[in-house]
Parts: C-alpha cells; structure tokens; sequence
C-alpha cells in the first residue's frame, strides 16, 4: 500500500517520514515546482519536537533553531510585563524550539529526500527474471556484501553490516529472480529490500514476505540512509560470492579425485614396483 500525500508542506513531509518509518510507503505531492524556504519564525511547542525527536531530527533542530526557555513581554521602555519559561524549563519531557519556518521545511524535506528516495533506488532496480538464486549463492552475495562493504569505504553505518550479519546467523534466504543483461544491478536490490522488511524471504522453501519473517525471527527493519542503497546495489558481492563457491567445489572435487585415485589403486593391489 502506498499513501499518497497532497503538499509538500510542514504536514505533508512530517506524516510522510513517520509513515515510512513504520514502514508504509508515502508518496508526496507538491503543486510548486520547487520548494523555497519561505515564511517567519515559528515556535514549535515540546507535543511537535517531541514527534521530530522521534523522527531522528533533534540533531538538525539544534544546529538550525533555538531552544525557547522563556516566553517574555516587554513594555516599550524595556519594563517586564509578563513573562513564563517553555520547553523544558516548564516541565515538559521536550524542548520547545524557535526556528524559522522555511529552515524547519527544508530540514523535513532534505529527511524525506534521504530516506524516501534511497530506499527507492532499493524499489526500482530489481527486475530481473527466471532462475531463483540458490540458498548458497544467495547467502554467498550477503557475505561478500558484508566483507567488502565492511572494510569501510562505502559510507555505510554499521547498522547496516549488523542488519547484514543477523541475516546471516538467522538463516535467512532472500527470494531474488537472477537472469537479465544487467547481471548483480538487477537482482541485487531483490536481496537488498529484504534488509528494510521489504521483498521477499524464503521460509521453508516458500517465498514469505519479508515483513512478516523478520517479524517471525524477531529482526527490526532497517531504514536506508544517504549512499547506502548504492552501496548494496552496485557492486560485485554476487560474481565474488559465486566465484568462491566455484573454487570451493573445485578443491572439493580435486580432492575427492584424489581419494578415488587411491581406492582404485588400493583396489586393483597397484605397486610403484615395475
Ligand atoms: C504567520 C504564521 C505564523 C505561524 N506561527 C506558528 C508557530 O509559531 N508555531 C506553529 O506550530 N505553527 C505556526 N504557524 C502555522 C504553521 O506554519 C502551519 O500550521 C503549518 O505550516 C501547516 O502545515 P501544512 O503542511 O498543513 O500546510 P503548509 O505548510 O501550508 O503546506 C501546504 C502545501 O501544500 C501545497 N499545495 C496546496 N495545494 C496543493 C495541491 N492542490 N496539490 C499539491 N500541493 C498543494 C502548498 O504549495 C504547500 O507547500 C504559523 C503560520 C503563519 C502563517
């Protein structure tokens, strides 16, 4: 299900990001072709940062805005007319912030720009066909994934690795279709969407929703932040992956090689004595 959402407004971008992060999809719609950051200072009461702090915005709001302590009157010659603290000082659990308007608009629309849109390179690259990858190649890709990526040179959060590693030690399976000309860029996204509880997962030799095994094996779906959906998506983990798999089966083939050599020799009583 995809909500979609009229304006791209204070309203429109908030409700967009807490949809996506429980994990429905939003798409916005905005009547002006770019968003300017318009408008005046706004107070943004503790009940309102108290949703941004949930959002992962508290960080922004600081370096952007001003904690309001006090809100104070003031008579033309500078006397006090009245005055009483806010946010925090007035007991509440959240600050109360006073930013300007546009500044907080494009806080909320440079969130949902990052983390809408890289989940959506994730959503539009997987379309490849035909032949399921196997469980051991499938896994193989989540290693290599997790072995290149980890050496740190990709802009990714550990988070992801960790998401990568449980995958990993839980025995999990992604379903990824794996022929087409593009080769790894088409079904890579296939295994990547399954890390954000999106795709599907093959569970007893069935493909499940991903949503609903990880709910089964009690994993959290993990939100794609800036670079991180092209690091999963383009590179070489699958050829890597199944590369190894090949000189594997190729050691083990050697060595089981050997071990008929020698039955056959044990066998037919062979002697090194012409
Ligand atoms: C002077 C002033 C001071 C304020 N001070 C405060 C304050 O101190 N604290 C506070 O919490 N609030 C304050 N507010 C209110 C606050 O700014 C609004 O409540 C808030 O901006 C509403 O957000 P919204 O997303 O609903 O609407 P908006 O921010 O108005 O966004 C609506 C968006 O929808 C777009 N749109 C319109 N029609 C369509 C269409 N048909 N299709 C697609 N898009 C469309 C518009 O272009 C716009 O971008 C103040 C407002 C004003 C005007």
């Amino acid at each position: 299900m995809t909500v979609l959402i009229a304006g791209g407004g204070i309203g429109g971008l908030t409700l967009a990001l807490s949809l996506h992060q429980i994990g429905i999809a939003a798409k916005v719609f905005e009547s002006e072709p770019a968003l300017k950051p318009l408008g005046v200072g706004i107070n943004v009461l503790p009940h309102a940062v108290r949703e941004l702090i949930e959002l992962g915005l508290l960080e922004q709001l600081d370096a952007s805005g001003v904690r309001t302590r006090e809100l104070a009157f003031f008579s033309k010659h500078g006397k006090p007319i009245w005055s009483e603290p806010r946010g925090l000082e007035a007991g509440y659990k959240w600050p109360q912030f006073s930013i300007h308007r546009g500044t907080l608009q494009q806080i909320l629309l440079d969130a949902a720009t990052e983390r809408l849109g890289k989940e959506n390179i994730l959503r539009s690259h997987g379309c490849s066909v035909g032949r399921i990858l196997t469980e051991e190649e499938a896994r193989a890709l989540m290693l290599m994934q997790l072995m290149s990526i980890g050496k740190g040179y990709s802009a990714v959060r550990l988070e992801m690795l960790e998401q990568i590693r449980v995958f990993l030690n839980e025995g999990l399976y992604p379903y990824a279709p794996c022929e087409g000309t593009i080769g790894g860029l088409s079904f890579q996204p296939y295994i990547a969407v399954t890390y954000i509880g999106e795709g599907r997962l093959i569970e007893n030799g069935v493909p499940c929703p991903a949503a609903e095994v990880l709910k089964l094996h009690g994993i959290k779906p993990l939100s794609i932040k800036a670079r991180e959906g092209l690091a999963l998506l383009s590179n070489a983990s699958h050829s890597i992956g199944v590369g190894l798999l090949a000189v594997y089966d190729f050691i083990m083939t050697m060595r089981h090689a050997d071990l008929c050599a020698a039955l056959v020799c044990e066998a037919l009583r062979s002697t090194d004595e012409a």
